[in-house]
């Protein structure tokens, strides 16, 4: 997708979106990578990285991997439940602080990660759920 039409969707979307999120407070920067993720895990949408104590956060969106407005909404969309669950990074910084051999690291990170992610999705369906359609 070109990126200038993935802009044009940010800027119609992300102040509303994120202020009914609760993330009014936060700055929110916005950045495209078309080689996001081609670790060999399949494309990746997005991400989003977080600076919990400065309510400030960077999402990284690919335009190459959308299709249509529909999927660069709802990849914004679940990067801004990441930035809704930053409190969660105190987790990360608090295990990171703490001597660990490499494996309770990556199991800890395992843990973490998953948990993280299905919170997300739980998040996504209550947001449907409570969405009427459209
Ligand atoms: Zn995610």
């Amino acid at each position: 997708m070109d990126r200038s039409t993935v802009e044009r969707v940010l800027i119609e979307h992300l102040p509303v979106l994120s202020h009914r999120l609760g993330l009014g407070e936060w700055q929110i920067s916005v950045g495209y990578d078309s080689a996001l993720g081609n670790g060999g895990e399949g494309v990746t949408r997005g991400e989003c990285s977080r600076l919990i104590d400065y309510q400030s956060a960077h999402i990284t969106l690919n335009p190459d991997a959308f299709a249509n407005d529909g999927g660069v909404l709802a990849t914004l969309r679940h990067e801004l439940f990441h930035i809704v669950l930053a409190p969660f990074d105190l987790y990360t910084s608090a295990v990171e602080r703490i001597d660990l051999s490499d494996d309770a690291t990556e199991l800890l990170d395992r843990i973490r990660d998953h948990a993280i992610e299905q919170t997300v999705i739980a998040l996504e369906r209550m947001y449907q759920g409570l969405t009427p359609a459209e």
